[in-house]
């Protein structure tokens, strides 16, 4: 018999990609062999990203499938991506297993899939293949979206398309973020149609994820005592952290490192670190209110501005400003963000809160200033101002935009109290020791290589 030969597939966000491979690589060192699969368009960006010395493509088998788009589509309109994906991926990949399994000696013997993917489990329980659901988020998302039966119960949505019926804030359970409906994970992501689509969609997972043995979580029992102990079938196994070790695996942009060296340069906790991770787009005008905040702060910070951050630029704004705070600011189009708020310059993250943004600020003890956008975020936020008490919000004005005021004003009231640091430091601590040896992660995680093996 040839070794255990997982099959990894994630749902083709880089939010979602990124924990998946890091959970990988961390089977690779017990011996599993792995096939991931991306979708074509993924696989694409993902190859031309690797740095030179990255030894990830000779570890991992990297494999694609087409996601049935056209190249020019608009993959972040997510409805339109998970209906196209329903359509053609499923038997993409039963063939790709199909063929694996005829040419390899080592057969597919798990397939990991995200939960989102329930077609996914379903093309496994076809083939007679084991299987494990992946969450790369929250268990508060989790617990909500198995929640959508009390839900639609209890009248807050309706049961046909999800849309908000009573919209008053929500609660599963004491010591649980409250949530506002508006901002359910299927009632943020776009218009009517998309919220329709991905009720839909999580009401179909809901009954694949009884498919499998087990549901891991890219979480801590440390972070989430009150959503875990909620459903205990989720088992955190995180947080699954890129590390440095391997390079930037993964990743859709290729890292500018440079900004380490000027991280270097800078004094220990003084840099206001600001990154929206992989989808958050700026209007011209929030883009410069953003800018000048930043400026008026009279202190050092790294913005990272994607290629695709605005949808219109501000003509000469960045330029100007580059020329009045020289050094003082440092902008890089991706930054290694593990790296950098693991660096001692870093004093705060001004975050859109992705929940592998917030796990990899609060495992650096790192404090936050909170600017969500869409989906889980706004959960996250919650967590990260009101339960764990580690950041501040900010806050918009009438017209919806967040202010250079404001920016200005939270961050000073952030780094002027020495408690959010303080306690940035016991939930780092915390999570930190749920990731060791005894700890309750590392527990999940060695019984479910177990099983895998
Ligand atoms: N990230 C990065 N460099 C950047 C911005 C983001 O490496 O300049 C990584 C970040 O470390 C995180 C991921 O991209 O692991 C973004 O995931 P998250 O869940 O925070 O947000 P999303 O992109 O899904 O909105």
């Amino acid at each position: 018999m040839g070794n255990p030969h997982v099959l990894a597939i994630p749902y083709p966000y880089q939010g979602h990609v990124l924990p998946l491979m890091q959970l990988s690589l961390k089977l690779i060192d017990h011996g599993v062999k792995i096939t991931f699969v991306n979708t074509e368009f993924i696989h694409n960006r993902i190859m031309n990203a690797f740095s030179e010395e990255n030894n990830v493509k000779e570890l991992i088998n990297l494999v694609s499938i087409p996601d049935g788009m056209e190249p020019w589509e608009d993959r972040n309109d997510i409805g339109k991506l998970s209906e196209s994906i329903l359509r053609v991926m499923p038997g993409e990949l039963e063939q790709l297993v199909k063929d694996i399994n005829q040419k390899d000696v080592n057969e597919i013997t798990c397939i990991i899939a995200d939960e989102s993917l329930g077609w996914a489990l379903e093309v496994a329980e076809r083939l007679k293949i084991k299987r494990a659901a992946f969450w790369p988020a929250s268990a508060a998302v989790m617990a909500l979206k198995f929640s959508i039966p009390k839900l639609i119960q209890d009248g807050v949505v309706d049961n046909n398309d999800g849309t908000i019926l009573r919209n008053e804030m929500y609660t599963l359970t004491e010591k649980m973020p409250v949530m506002n409906p508006k901002q359910f994970v299927w009632t943020c992501l776009g218009d009517s149609n998309t919220t329709k689509i991905m009720f839909k969609l999580i009401k179909h997972t809901n009954i694949t994820v009884k498919l499998v043995d087990w549901i891991i979580c890219n979480t801590s029992y440390e972070l989430e005592p009150a959503a875990l102990g909620l459903f205990p079938d989720i088992l955190p196994i995180g947080p699954l952290l890129s590390g440095d070790r391997l390079g930037s695996s993964g990743y859709f942009w290729p890292s500018d490192v440079s900004c380490l060296a000027w991280l270097d340069q800078q004094p220990v906790q003084s840099v206001i670190y600001v990154a929206f991770g992989s989808f958050t787009i700026f209007d011209e005008k929030q883009f410069q209110e953003l800018a000048l905040g930043l400026e008026s702060l009279n202190r050092p910070f790294l913005w990272v501005i994607r290629s695709d951050t605005i949808d219109k630029k501000p003509d000469m704004l960045l330029e100007k400003m580059k020329a009045r705070i020289g050094q003082r600011g440092c902008i890089v189009s991706w930054a290694p963000q593990q790296a950098v708020l693991n660096h001692p310059a870093v004093a705060c993250f001004l975050s859109h809160c992705g929940w592998n943004s917030t796990m990899e600020g609060v495992s650096n003890g790192v404090p936050f200033l909170c600017w969500p956008y869409f989906g889980d975020q706004f959960i996250n936020q919650t967590y990260i101002c009101d339960i764990w008490k580690v950041g501040l919000a900010l806050d918009k004005d009438e017209s919806g935009i967040i202010t250079r005021g404001e920016i200005k004003n939270k961050a000073e009231k952030l780094l002027n109290d020495k408690n959010f640091k303080q306690r940035a430091l016991i939930h780092q601590e915390m999570v930190i020791t749920g990731a060791q040896e005894s700890g309750c992660s590392n527990k999940n995680l060695s019984n479910f290589i177990q099983w895998i093996k």
